[in-house]
């Protein structure tokens, strides 16, 4: 089982950027008179801004301005083989890291390529097979014209998963219209509507092509007119949150937008700020929808990209947090617990008990520990956290409730005390509630919820009869 936990990262605060420039500038004097030789290697990383939060910007600012502390902190998180072998192999902000012949991994940049499409290859020997009998011939003017093989791979990955998202909403979407072009069918696509939100009733109903177009618009004006970093962000999240009840979309819904988000900013250049956002963005909607492998291959090409650049230690670890969940979903949950308890030791010192980054990693991390039946340690992490995240985020906050579930689950540790099993219980009987008003009984969160509600409470009803009944009840629940 998954527990859908991602980041989204936003935009670099632009008063950051200049602090760190500011600071930048008197170290450079100061280096230079020591006669340091490394400057040109290292002045890139302050030209560029990166995806830090505000209120963590200061810090990251401040750990920005030592390169050797990014290395050092980069070398406390454990690196997998796949992670490492993409930093080795993964090219400039490509995800099309295979020969699309015999599907040997590329070469990084120097990868034999069609000198018209840019389809990339692992030698001549293939480039020669494409065009000869691969359908090359017929395809090379089709990807010249559509801007390149990787904008046109993102172009046909999303109307694949148009195509799969409209069929998983056809149900709840027939007979509406969309809430944008006011359209049932979209006028230039012909694709149908779709629905992953929180939204009820005849409420949010509406194409991917009119969500994407809508979201594309509103980041290029906010970006021409060089729109405050707030107003900056909060248009970004278009591309992941539903503007109408503010929840984030998910499943199929979420992985066609990181598509579309995709497929809008490929072009863009290796350093541009968007690029590793989007890619990030689709990195967390291929999980949502259940690709992990295709996951971890655009997670692993992004921390490449990232670590090329000496991106913020911030970005790293939110990189680093996600990659894990993927691990974890493709049940590496040794490679997953190692990431998952460096990221949270790494945020508490960062960024303090209460900032929601280090609260999501103690959730992570509880939740990482619960699937190596580790249910003690992951109790008592829980128990740590929980009366920070209610305080500061409150109730109905998604992370509170995630919080809660995971402890309740902890909780049902099949060698579970008929007290912890009555806690149990009483927790998810109140955050099913919750979850089903704030979040609406559709969203995966809620019917996991619920899912495990109706067991938790059957397991208990046993108590009385058979003890073995309660305990086949707990281990069929807490191995699901
Ligand atoms: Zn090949
Ligand atoms: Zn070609
Ligand atoms: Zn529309
Ligand atoms: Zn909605």
């Amino acid at each position: 089982m998954w527990l859908a936990e991602r980041e989204s990262p936003s935009f670099a605060s632009r008063a950051c950027s200049k602090l760190v420039l500011q600071i930048f500038f008197l170290w450079l004097g100061f280096v230079s008179a020591l006669g340091h030789t490394a400057i040109p290697a290292i002045a890139p990383i302050f030209a560029r801004r990166w995806q830090v939060q505000d209120s963590y910007s200061r810090r990251a600012a401040r750990i920005s301005l030592a390169p050797p502390e990014i290395e050092k902190s980069c070398k406390k998180l454990p690196q997998s083989p796949t992670d490492a072998a993409a930093t080795l192999t993964s090219p400039s902000k490509m995800l099309l890291t295979q020969c699309p012949v015999c599907a040997a991994a590329l070469p990084p940049l120097s990868a034999k390529q069609c000198s018209r499409c840019k389809t990339r290859y692992c030698g001549p020997a293939c480039q020669e097979q494409h065009w000869n009998s691969g359908g090359h011939d017929n395809l090379c003017r089709r990807i010249k014209r559509a801007g390149g093989a990787e904008q046109y791979h993102a172009n046909k990955k999303f109307a694949e998963a148009v195509a799969v998202a409209v069929e998983r909403c056809a149900d709840d979407t027939k007979g509406q219209t969309c809430y944008i072009c006011t359209q049932a069918l979209h006028w230039k696509t012909k694709e149908g509507l779709v629905r992953m939100c929180a939204c009820r009733g005849t409420a949010g109903f509406a194409h991917l092509s009119c969500l994407a177009e809508q979201a594309k618009i509103l980041v290029a004006e906010a970006e021409e007119n060089n729109l405050d970093l707030k107003v900056l962000n909060a248009r970004w999240n278009r591309w992941h949150t539903c503007s109408l009840c503010k929840q984030e979309y998910h499943g199929v819904v979420r992985c066609a937008l990181g598509w579309a988000c995709w497929k809008t900013y490929v072009g863009r250049q290796e350093g541009d700020e968007v690029l590793s956002l989007a890619m990030s963005l689709l990195g967390n909607g291929l999980t949502q929808a259940g690709h992990h492998e295709d996951a971890l291959s655009v997670q692993g090409a992004t921390l490449a990209m990232l670590r090329r650049l000496g991106a913020s230690e911030y970005n790293l670890l939110t990189l680093q947090g996600n990659l894990a969940g993927t691990y974890e979903a493709l049940r590496r949950h040794e490679e997953a617990i190692r990431v998952r308890k460096a990221v949270y030791y790494e945020r508490l010192r960062i960024c303090g008990r209460e900032e929601e980054g280090t609260l999501r990693a103690a959730n992570n991390y509880a939740w990482s520990l619960c699937h190596l039946r580790r249910f003690e340690e992951a109790k008592t992490l829980m128990r740590k956290w929980i009366p920070v995240a209610r305080r500061v985020l409150g109730e109905s906050s998604d992370l509170t409730l995630r919080m809660r579930w995971v402890y309740a689950r902890a909780l049902l540790d099949p060698a579970a005390m008929l007290d912890d099993l009555r806690e149990a219980v009483t927790i998810l009987e109140e955050i099913e509630r919750t979850a089903r008003r704030v979040l609406g009984g559709e969203h995966p969160l809620a019917m996991l919820i619920e899912g495990d509600f109706q067991k938790a409470r059957a397991a208990l009803a046993a108590r009385d009869g058979d003890v073995s009944s309660v305990c086949e009840a707990m281990e069929a629940m807490t191995s699901a």
